[in-house]
């Protein structure tokens, strides 16, 4: 069950990608045909936030009931780089 909704802003989105790195759940991916990070699998979203706070446009919002109180500090965001999924590639 989805308990949570990403919204992203796709006319704010500067494709920066922080979110899709930031997400540990990889709910959002890169979309390099549009330039847009897309939201894949929205089901796994644990309203963690780290994308909102990751995003210098404004253009990410979780919706939702509540939010968890625990976040991936931005200094694991390399580590979780790593296991970043994309979408459809460069
Ligand atoms: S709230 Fe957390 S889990 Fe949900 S999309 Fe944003 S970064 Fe990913
Ligand atoms: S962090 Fe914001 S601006 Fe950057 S890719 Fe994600 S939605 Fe777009």
């Amino acid at each position: 069950m989805v308990q949570y909704k990403t919204v992203i802003d796709e006319k704010k989105c500067i494709f920066c990608l922080n979110c899709v790195v930031a997400c540990p759940q990889e709910v959002i991916e890169a979309d390099y045909k549009k330039k847009k990070a897309v939201v894949v699998d929205q089901v796994q979203c644990i309203a963690c936030i780290n994308c909102e706070e990751s995003c210098p446009a404004q253009a990410v919002k979780i919706i939702g009931d509540k939010r968890i109180d625990w976040k991936i500090p931005p200094e694991r965001w390399p580590e979780l780089h790593a296991n970043v999924r994309y979408a459809r590639g460069p």
